[in-house]
């Protein structure tokens, strides 16, 4: 029987688990790592799973309806994802983007036909990082406030958005479960939205309640400030643990994880460039930092022969224009 699919949305997901036998043996690991390679969507990245999820949602319920304007706020890979899934089923997208990603993501949402507005050209945003500092949460509200006398939009809004963790719940978690045959003694991800984390922590806890769920956050100094002004910071990530508690996204399940890792720029460009090098496969900055971080879990005398399942959210070519593969 043909198996011809007809539209990117049936080839989001049923991402393949590899195991990184090059990096394990280079690092002499005595636990298995394997990734989870979420380039594999038809957008190269993990937010392919919920920009699909979050617009299939609206449009059931109404909220979404033709000839609308898609909007988001987004470090990048959300707003690539729903400008592909907007262009497939013909809506119009535009999306706030901070000024410092990389300029492949700019590149790749107006390909897909998609507008973008650097944040610091919006003045509600620009107030609050003068009175807050780069508070995602508070720039949502911001957002909010910037389109609330529009009409026929739609704010997607990853990190409220419950079919954010939920397709992590019903896709990511399930497949983890399924192509280790239940065989996963740790699960790793970079927390951003915390959606990641939260949906796939949550399905793989119920199913055995003694998998380990580890977050990732950035350490301070990986942040740009006026002394480091050259800084380059790993892109979709935040701060959720040491830091106030208005900075904590909705939708992040803070009884899902056992512990958290803390991850400099530098350390995480150090894991992705040695698993180019000895799997040859390139993954971005934030995958880096996972990465780095299941590499400190796997010295661990309890993950001796255990397998540590990281999520490695998206493809390193999205980075070719920062120093992520120049050493
Ligand atoms: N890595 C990258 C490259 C991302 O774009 C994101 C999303 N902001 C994450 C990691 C974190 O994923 P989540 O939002 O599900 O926590």
């Amino acid at each position: 029987m043909a198996n011809i699919h007809q539209s990117i949305a049936e080839l989001v997901g049923r991402t393949p688990l590899l195991q990184l036998n090059g990096y394990n043996r280079a690092k002499q690991l005595s636990a298995n790592i394997i990734g989870k390679f979420e380039l594999f969507n038809p957008n190269q990245s993990v937010k392919d799973r919920i920009a699909l999820a979050m617009v299939e949602e609206a449009e059931r319920t109404g909220k979404l309806q033709k000839g609308d304007t898609i909007i988001e706020l987004t470090s990048g890979n959300t707003g690539v994802g729903l400008a592909a899934i907007a262009a497939a089923k013909g809506y119009k997208f535009r999306v706030y983007i901070q000024d410092q990603v990389s300029k492949e993501r700019f590149q790749v949402i107006h390909a897909l036909g998609g507008e973008t507005v650097k944040l610091s050209e919006v003045p509600e945003v620009v107030e609050v990082f003068e009175k807050y500092g780069p508070d995602f949460i508070k720039c949502v509200e911001a957002i909010e406030r910037h389109v609330s006398g529009e009409k026929n939009v739609w704010f997607a809004d990853q990190t409220r958005n419950p079919q954010n963790p939920n397709i992590h719940y019903r896709t990511t978690g399930p497949e983890i479960w399924q192509d280790t045959d239940g065989r996963v003694d740790a699960f790793v991800a970079c927390v951003g939205t915390g959606g990641t984390l939260s949906g796939v922590g949550n399905y793989l806890k119920k199913h055995n309640p003694d998998v380990k769920i580890y977050g990732v956050q950035p350490t301070e100094d990986s942040f740009q400030s006026p002394e480091r002004p050259e800084q380059e910071e790993i892109t979709g990530v935040h701060p959720f643990e040491n830091t106030k508690e208005e900075y904590i996204p909705a939708n992040l399940d803070r009884t899902v994880y056992d512990g958290y890792f803390e991850v400099h720029t530098n350390q995480a460009y150090e894991a992705a460039r040695l698993l180019a090098k000895k799997d040859g496969i390139l993954v971005g900055a934030s995958s880096g930092a996972a990465l780095y971080a299941a590499t400190q879990l796997a010295s661990r005398d309890e993950f001796r022969r255990k397998n540590i399942v990281v999520l490695l959210p998206d493809t390193g070519l999205r980075y070719l224009s920062t120093h992520l593969f120049e050493e």
